[in-house]
């Protein structure tokens, strides 16, 4: 029997936009409030993705790290969720910052991406529109999500995922 395949994904954005809650949601589909911010874990998750039992090891940075620690976890992961706030544009401006440096350390590799938009609940408070991040995206050439970890009615964080796996396996 095939060996059920393994993928290695880092999860990045500004501290505060939501990574462990969106990590929490995709393993336990619950929300929780308040997380350590200075946390850094790794988790594994299996997930049947297109009738094959895929499993995760997900990398949830804290978002403070020097240099050299992100470009040591951008090293370990075959893929990458960027993650924003769309209630804080400096996490949206972050983006193309951490994407450079990906696409160098990760060089000539293409690198499996997709862009999130996080806490899509707090519509009346925000500051990124839905079109910036579908540019953004469109521009680094990604799939892109807008979600909320807290209120995630149609699966798009567990989606946003498997569609990073599914990114990272046709490579
Ligand atoms: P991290 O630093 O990127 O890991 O961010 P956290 O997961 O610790 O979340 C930072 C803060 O944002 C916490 O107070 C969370 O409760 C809140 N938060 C995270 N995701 C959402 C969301 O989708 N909607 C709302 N309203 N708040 C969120
Ligand atoms: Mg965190």
């Amino acid at each position: 029997m095939a060996k059920s395949p393994e993928v290695k994904l880092a999860v990045f954005g500004r501290a505060g936009v939501g990574k462990s809650a969106l990590v929490v949601r995709l393993l336990t589909r619950r929300f929780i409030w308040e997380y350590d911010p200075t946390l850094e874990s790794t988790y594994r998750h299996q997930a049947n993705i297109d009738d094959e039992v895929v499993t995760m090891e997900i990398l949830d940075t804290a978002g403070q790290e020097d240099i050299q620690q992100k470009e040591g976890h951008m090293r370990w992961g075959d893929g990458f969720v960027i993650v924003y706030d769309i209630t804080d544009r400096g996490s949206f401006e972050e983006v193309a910052p951490l994407r450079s440096l990906l696409e160098e350390v990760k060089k000539p590799k293409n690198v499996p991406l997709v862009l999130v938009g996080n806490k899509s609940d707090l519509d009346h408070v925000r500051q990124v529109g839905t079109e910036e991040g579908e540019r953004l995206a469109a521009e680094m050439a990604c799939a892109f999500y807008e979600c909320s970890a807290c209120a995630d009615e149609g699966g798009a964080v567990a989606e946003a995922f498997h569609e990073l796996c599914r990114e990272v396996r046709r490579r």
